[in-house]
């Protein structure tokens, strides 16, 4: 049987990969990656490499999900442990042969490719669940997430100590507020009121538009000069970065997708500035720095 590794692709750039990704890749034999996942990561595959497509085009999903799982399992057991002890990369092993894409082929490792890192918002614990019940060996390889690789573009500190003591990484998207017939389909709800003041909150999958994104923050007291970062293709080629704040938000025309918001005091360029002016430390800081004694 074969090894699944789920391997995070990082948000474009390929020089943002892990070395073990790196390696693992460019000796795969298969690859099943998701539409995130740049064409300048992919590159590194060999060319003889079985590659799926598993991703979703236009909102419309090429495999289900437990397609997905099926596939891994499929193509790790048809993987013998004959070939695990073999060196399957490309540069020093001659003996492996070019297979065209549809000739059935055997695979020690199967590659899982996700963009970001694997395990935030990619559904990893779906496909970790059903290589677990399959008894399919598995490893996770992480990579940078897109909030890293937006934050690092935009040159923000996400948790810059004057601005900010916690980071929350959430998901916003129209279909939230649905009752869904899957109930895995949508993330849970976010609870918007307690973003506090110190928060530096990272959207992905933001929607459509980012004016129900806006009317959220302001209905849960955000101020309307917080600023927020709108960053579409972090580390890619097609990089575009736009510095705005709640009051303009709702207004911003929508940068191509993939795109988050990074939205706090964190994010604007005075941080020194905003964070004197607006710095209102929570109930709970204020008692544990300046304890009542009673
Ligand atoms: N597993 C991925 C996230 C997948 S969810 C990760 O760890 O990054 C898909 C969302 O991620 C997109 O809608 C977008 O909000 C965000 N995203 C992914 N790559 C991005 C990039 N290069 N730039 C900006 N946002 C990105």
């Amino acid at each position: 049987m074969g090894k699944v590794y789920l391997i995070g692709a990082g948000p474009g750039d390929p020089e943002l990969l892990t070395v073990k990704a790196a390696r693992l890749l460019q000796r795969a034999t298969i690859v099943l990656h998701d539409s995130l996942v740049s064409r300048e990561v992919l590159q590194l595959i060999p060319r003889e490499a079985e590659i799926i497509d598993v991703g979703k085009r236009c909102g419309q999903k090429l495999l289900t999900q437990d397609e997905i799982n099926q596939l891994l399992i499929f193509h790790a057991n048809r993987s013998p442990q004959s070939r695990s002890g073999r060196s399957l990369d490309r540069s020093t092993d001659a003996s492996v042969n070019p297979q065209p894409h549809h000739q059935p082929t055997t695979h020690a490792e199967v590659i899982r490719l996700k963009g970001g890192d694997p395990v935030v918002f990619g559904r990893a614990g779906e496909e970790i669940e059903a290589l677990r019940r399959a008894n399919v060996p598995f490893e996770i390889v992480p990579g940078i997430t897109a909030a890293l690789g937006a934050a690092a573009a935009a040159g923000i500190s996400l948790t810059d100590r004057r601005a900010a003591s916690q980071i929350v990484i959430t998901t916003y998207s129209r279909g939230s507020d649905a009752a869904p017939a899957d109930p895995f389909a949508v993330t849970p709800q976010l609870n918007w009121a307690a973003i506090s003041s110190s928060t530096t909150l990272v959207l992905y999958m933001p929607g459509a538009d980012y004016s129900e994104v806006a009317r959220r923050l302001r209905e849960a007291g955000q101020p309307d000069d917080l600023p927020c970062v709108i960053v579409s293709n972090a580390t890619n080629s097609q990089q575009q970065i736009r510095w705005t704040n709640v009051a303009s938000l709702a207004g911003e025309a929508k940068l191509p997708a993939p795109a988050l918001l990074i939205v706090g005091r964190v994010a604007t360029q005075q941080v020194e500035e905003i964070a004197a002016t607006h710095w209102r430390p929570e109930p709970s800081e204020r008692q544990s720095k300046h304890p009542t004694i009673s």
